[in-house]
């Protein structure tokens, strides 16, 4: 068999996954095939942004992944970073929440929930009830907010479940899937006539995947990280596979011929290139790969258009001394509370290498699908905004010695109402044409640990 030529395009943690493992896949199956990734901007990662200032790390995108995600420990095993692995610290465990006008933490397990003074009796009287609410759902996808609000109250969703959708999403739970973004819940609901009760009665699916006996022995719900920061997870597979890998590279036009294959012009150090492929893995943003997909299929196009993103600014500020005076994770504001910050985390108590001894690291969001009368804001806005939020919220008046500032216009997909038909009719379309494939945070998670496993998945499944 001919060898042959493969196409990554995009350079995100997707694109550089699929990569590292179609690396190992074609030199275990003792194949000579070809492999070239193509990444526009002049560095590799994408979302995932870590600079490193006079003994500070400030990440512009994600701060980390759960212990969970065991694939993502696994490849950091495999890659010979597992020194730098940086675990979270036991004091980040608290996590508080902005609530008529203080702070206060949030409870840490179950029990809490009875002395906490964030969630009130009633509220907890509605949880518990649950149990017993018959199940009134249709078969159609409904929206977060209509599925929580049915199962338990609007005070639940606006208390606790946008908190969890706002640090993940930066969404709006009006227009949000339950289908995509909380499967499992809608599926104990259809099972068992109640989340609590399937809760209680459902058994823990056991993982077949066998890793490494140190990736096994860190807790799932610790938060993960490196001494330098995520970006040393992508240094890391941009060193092991930077042979076959170009960023500046602007692609011109890719034409899909008749004998399955595709040709692709892209301009590179000021000439431009040409590629004949035998497969071209798409693991740019939705919005991108549906530019290049509109000469295969329109319908296939437009329903990649159709995904919405939502944007996020990010101020990581720093301080060369103790500013405040709390400890823990940091805190997230519902949108009830009217702030503008969306929430703040402490980065040198969750990473204490973050930071010199005896300084702050703190990083504020803003934005989100919420939010859109802030897209567009200017570094000032987001600078000036911050440091008023920080005074509010934790009594901060000093003015930071280091700020560092990120624009993510299109930051999180949004899986919005109908995003798991739109996927699978997606998925439909491509695999009718074998030598497509499309990778990325709007398939399957936006998480670290989603993007790995599926780029891991899917070479798996991929026959070379
Ligand atoms: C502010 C923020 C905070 C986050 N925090 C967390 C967190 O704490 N934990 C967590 O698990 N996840 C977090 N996430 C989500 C996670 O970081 C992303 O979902 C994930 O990194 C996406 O990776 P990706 O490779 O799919 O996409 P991307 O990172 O978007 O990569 C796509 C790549 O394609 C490139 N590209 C675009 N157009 C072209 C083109 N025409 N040709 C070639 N290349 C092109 C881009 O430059 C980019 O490098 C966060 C995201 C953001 C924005």
């Amino acid at each position: 068999m001919r060898d042959k030529q493969f196409v990554i395009l995009g350079g995100g943690i997707s694109g550089l996954s699929a990569a590292y493992y179609l690396k190992k896949k074609i030199e275990s199956e003792g194949r000579q095939d070809h492999i070239l990734l193509l990444e526009e901007a002049s560095r590799v990662g994408g979302s995932v942004h870590s600079i490193s200032e006079k003994g500070f790390i400030f990440d512009g995108g994600p701060r980390g992944f759960l212990a969970g995600g065991r694939r993502t420990l696994q490849l950091c095993k495999d890659l010979g970073i597992w020194d730098q692995l940086e675990v979270s610290s036991d004091a980040s465990r608290i996590r508080y929440i902005w609530k008529e006008g203080r702070l206060h933490p949030l409870p840490k397990g179950p029990l809490d929930l009875f002395t906490s003074k964030v969630i009130s009796w009633r509220e907890i009287k509605t949880l518990l009830g649950e149990y017993f609410r018959r199940n009134n759902a249709s078969s159609e996808d409904e929206s977060v907010a209509d599925f929580i609000t049915r199962r338990f109250s609007k005070d639940i969703l606006d208390n606790i479940v946008e908190l969890l959708i706002t640090g993940i999403y930066a969404g709006d739970p009006k227009r949000l899937s339950v289908r995509s973004i909380f499967p499992k819940l809608r599926d104990l609901e259809d099972q068992y006539g109640s989340i609590i009760k399937g809760f209680l009665k459902s058994k823990k699916q056991k993982s077949t995947e066998s890793f490494d006996p140190e990736v096994m022995a860190i807790n799932k719900r610790k938060l993960v990280s490196f001494k330098g920061g995520m970006g040393v997870l992508v240094d890391a597979l941009y060193n092991d596979c930077h042979s076959f890998m170009e960023c500046n590279a602007e692609v011109q036009s890719i034409r899909f011929q008749d004998n399955n294959r595709a040709s692709i012009s892209y301009e590179y150090d000021g000439s431009v290139k040409t590629i004949e492929a035998d497969h071209i893995i798409f693991t740019t943003p939705a919005y991108v790969t549906s530019n290049w997909l509109k000469s295969l299929s329109s319908e296939l196009s437009e329903l990649l258009n159709g995904i919405e993103y939502a944007h996020i600014h990010v101020a990581c500020l720093a301080y060369h001394k103790k500013v405040h005076g709390y400890r823990g994770f940091g805190f997230l504001s519902p949108r009830k509370e009217k702030l503008n910050i969306l929430g703040c985390i402490w980065n040198e108590m969750i990473f204490p290498p973050f930071a010199p001894s005896g300084s702050v690291n703190l990083t504020a969001m803003y934005g989100g699908a919420c939010h859109p009368e802030m897209k567009g804001w200017t570094e000032d806005q987001l600078i000036s905004q911050t440091l008023e939020d920080l005074e509010t919220t934790m009594g901060i008046s000093d003015p930071p010695d280091i700020v560092k500032t990120f624009f993510y216009d299109k930051g999180i997909p949004q899986y919005n109402i109908g995003h798991f038909d739109r996927i699978n009719r997606i998925m439909e379309i491509v695999k009718k044409n074998p030598h497509v494939s499309l990778l990325g945070n709007y398939i399957n998670g936006v998480g670290i640990n989603d993007c790995v496993r599926n780029s891991y998945q899917f070479i798996e499944d991929l026959e070379i």
